[in-house]
């Protein structure tokens, strides 16, 4: 883009690229046009609000209408308490048997990982979970022992070089205190914390 500014009757400045500033009418800052989405039908060829802007005006009038249908469908079940029961008896009793089928063919699939759950699940494990734990690290030790339980024949544990629950030190169930180790290596393993 070539911009040329006369400042007087001599010099005559001819600027090669210039960056063209707009204004967004939401934030108020003035961004480079490129932060602007294109609009034939908008004067000026762009929105006059920024990508940001736009971004974040979608994301909000998606939660309004996510959170609408949810008090819709609460109003409906809190005006039709047992029509919604009989719903959702039928549907489970409907869907039941298919959907354990579904799971245990994704545990047999998944037999690390559904381990991995299954820990977790245990209220003295996911208490001794903090919320910063990397799921799919631990996730990837509960594999670990399956593979090798697998290509070893010899079973496999994942055990935690502290223990959650030992004598004076608590162990976290975190990546970092996890370990695979064979069954045997398991059950001899005295722990002197
Ligand atoms: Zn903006």
């Amino acid at each position: 883009m070539r911009n040329t500014q006369r400042i007087d009757d001599t010099i005559v400045v001819t600027v090669q690229w210039v960056t063209i500033m707009k204004e967004c009418t939401k934030c108020g800052k003035g961004k480079e046009l490129v932060e602007f989405k294109k609009d034939k039908t908008k004067k000026g060829g762009h929105y006059s609000s920024c990508r940001e802007c736009n971004k974040k005006a979608w994301k909000a009038n998606y939660a309004n209408i996510a959170e609408s249908h949810r008090l819709k469908n609460k109003r409906y079940a809190d005006a039709n308490p047992d029509k919604v029961k009989r719903y959702s008896k039928r549907y489970y009793v409907q869907h039941r048997d298919a959907a354990l089928l579904r799971s245990a063919k994704w545990r047999e699939d998944n037999r690390g990982h559904a381990n991995s759950l299954r820990t977790v699940s245990k209220k003295r494990y996911r208490q001794a979970m903090p919320v910063w734990a990397d799921r799919d690290k631990i996730n990837s030790f509960y594999i670990e022992a399956v593979r090798k339980t697998d290509i070893t024949g010899t079973q496999h544990h994942v055990d935690h070089i502290i223990p959650i629950k030992g004598v004076n030190v608590c162990g976290l169930h975190i990546a970092e205190n996890l370990q695979v180790i064979t069954a045997l290596e398991n059950a001899k393993k005295h722990n002197h914390f």
